[in-house]
């Protein structure tokens, strides 16, 4: 018998805490749509080298997080550390955009896939951390570069991920311990049966949209029934 695919939103959701995702799966679908200015800030990607030359007041009103001057300051290191690694061109001119890639065990839309080597490319409309990737990002860029290599039948050893509102660019390699937490998570999404422990990491908990529905005491929640 085979196992039905799991979501790659659905394992990055169970890498952040599996219990979100139990909690997450239950919405109705309309629930679970991206808020709309997912697409404005996915948006900017294709559009590097014009924001690049725009006036400030202009690069201003864009879906960016940070101040138009440091947006530029940003994306042109980004771009020159890229241009001297010979890798901006196939960043911004990929072999495939918006791919729907399915694995032996999960599936997904692949933003970009760029070839020769082939590796996928994850847009993300938040902030990047100040070293690497986020733990969830490395799980699903892990679960789109393993469903691109069952595709094509070609191993994928590196993947990248792009803040486009921050103006970053990051490359991972798919090391043995990155792997390692993508089958923890995947066994997780598999094994959620009902709900599981909390997340032991408050910090996640304060950002949670199910805080309330979970149990945990945030910082918000404990302000507004006014204790300490
Ligand atoms: S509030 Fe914390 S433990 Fe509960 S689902 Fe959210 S992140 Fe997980």
């Amino acid at each position: 018998m085979t196992r039905a695919h799991v979501s790659f939103s659905d394992l990055r959701t169970a890498a952040y805490c599996p219990r979100k995702c139990y909690y997450q799966r239950a919405l109705p679908d309309e629930d679970r749509a991206p808020p709309p200015e997912v697409e404005s800030i996915r948006g900017l990607e294709s559009r590097y080298e014009a924001l690049l030359e725009a006036p400030p007041d202009e690069l201003e009103r864009e879906p960016i997080a940070i101040s138009a001057v440091r947006y530029r300051d940003r994306l042109t290191t980004t771009r020159d550390r890229l241009v001297d690694a010979g890798h901006w061109d196939r960043l911004r001119n990929p072999h495939d955009r918006d791919v729907f890639a399915a694995g032996r065990h999960c599936r997904g839309v692949v933003h970009k896939v760029l070839a020769e080597p082939l590796e996928p490319v994850l847009l993300s409309t938040g902030e990047p951390p100040e070293n690497g990737v986020w733990e969830p990002q490395s799980v699903h860029a892990v679960a789109a570069a393993k469903a691109l290599s069952w595709e094509h039948g070609e191993s994928v050893d590196r993947a990248w991920l792009e803040y486009p509102a921050y103006g970053e660019i990051r490359s991972l390699e798919l090391t043995t311990r990155r792997k390692a937490r993508y089958r923890r998570a995947l066994r997780a999404v598999r094994e959620l049966d009902g709900p599981p422990a909390r997340s032991s990491s408050r910090s996640k908990c304060e950002s949670c949209e199910f805080a309330a529905e979970c149990g945990v005491k945030t910082r918000t929640l404990r302000s507004m029934l006014g204790l300490r």
